[in-house]
């Protein structure tokens, strides 16, 4: 489950010097995009707790840091976007509130906490927010977000933030090599620093969209959107395209480009609201067609 974390050192900087203070705070929030490495982070800061030997960030076979590294560490709990309910808060409050089995730190990692503030979920987050606000002695949560806006204020003002930034090129390229994914440095580039985005754009052979703009053949990137129909692709694609469009628009300095960006925009937030997906399609190809056949 957890292994190496790469970049993130001013905040790796920050939790050594708030342990060997033990001034450690009972409730963080992790905020920044998705896709570079917060969880992990949350994880190794969580093993380095743990960790008999004192390790921080760096690899120890001590009994904590194997039970850690299995997923069976009886005393961390790791909760998923998904697994983030009434159900699961009320386990949380009551799990939190007893002492730990091993008699040490007891640490909870809520990944995609957002979640907490939304529809018939809010009722957790109130829940969750009288967890926060009376913590068992020695429980650490580390909740992540990549849409810290969302998060209930009430909830913010509990924990203390630690805003994590897109990883660099060389720290995506090491992420890939170390993993032997074979991503090119012109994906990586398009990353914007984000591990998930430089496999989405790999797996969905978004750069091939790009080149089919780029080179202008049209009746291949029609035949690629007309035949995707999974709204989360189309969606992809679009925000993809988007960054492009005003990088476009920078270099430029044609208009038409800045508008293409907020077309791109405005289509997505209107495909949350089940617009018809085929007119959507269809619409997106000409408006990209008539944008890119310009000459500037
Ligand atoms: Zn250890």
């Amino acid at each position: 489950m957890c292994s190496k974390v790469a970049g993130h050192n001013r905040q790796k900087d920050f939790f050594k010097k708030i342990l060997a203070s033990g001034r450690i705070n009972h409730s963080y929030i992790f905020s920044g995009i998705s896709g570079i490495g917060k969880k992990l982070f949350a994880c190794e800061l969580a093993r380095s707790i743990l960790c008999s030997n004192g390790s921080f960030f760096e690899d120890c076979d001590c009994q904590n840091c194997s039970q850690v590294k299995a997923n069976n560490y009886a005393d961390l709990y790791i909760y998923e976007n998904k697994e983030l309910n009434v159900e699961t808060i009320r386990n949380i409050s009551e799990s939190s509130g007893m002492t730990g089995f091993l008699g040490k730190w007891k640490i909870y990692i809520l990944d995609g906490v957002e979640k907490l503030s939304t529809g018939a979920n809010i009722v957790a987050g109130n829940a969750f927010l009288k967890t926060l606000e009376e913590p068992g002695e020695n429980t650490l949560f580390l909740l992540i977000t990549s849409k810290y806006d969302m998060i209930l204020p009430t909830i913010r003002s509990r924990c203390a933030l630690v805003n994590f930034s897109p990883l660099t090129f060389d720290e995506v390229r090491q992420v890939m090599v170390e993993n032997n994914y074979n991503i090119s440095d012109d994906i990586i580039k398009l990353s914007g620093g984000s591990i998930e985005r430089g496999f989405l754009i790999n797996d969905l052979k978004l750069f091939s969209i790009l080149e089919y703009i780029k080179s202008k053949d049209y009746k291949s990137f029609t035949t690629y959107i007309l035949g995707v129909d999974d709204l989360s692709v189309i969606k992809s694609v679009m925000e993809f395209l988007y960054p492009y469009a005003l990088e476009m628009y920078k270099s430029s300095g044609s208009y038409i480009y800045m508008q293409y960006g907020e077309y791109i925009l405005e289509i997505l937030n209107r495909l949350n609201y089940n617009i018809n997906i085929e007119l959507a399609k269809h619409d997106f190809v000409s408006k990209t067609i008539e944008v890119f056949s310009e000459r500037v």
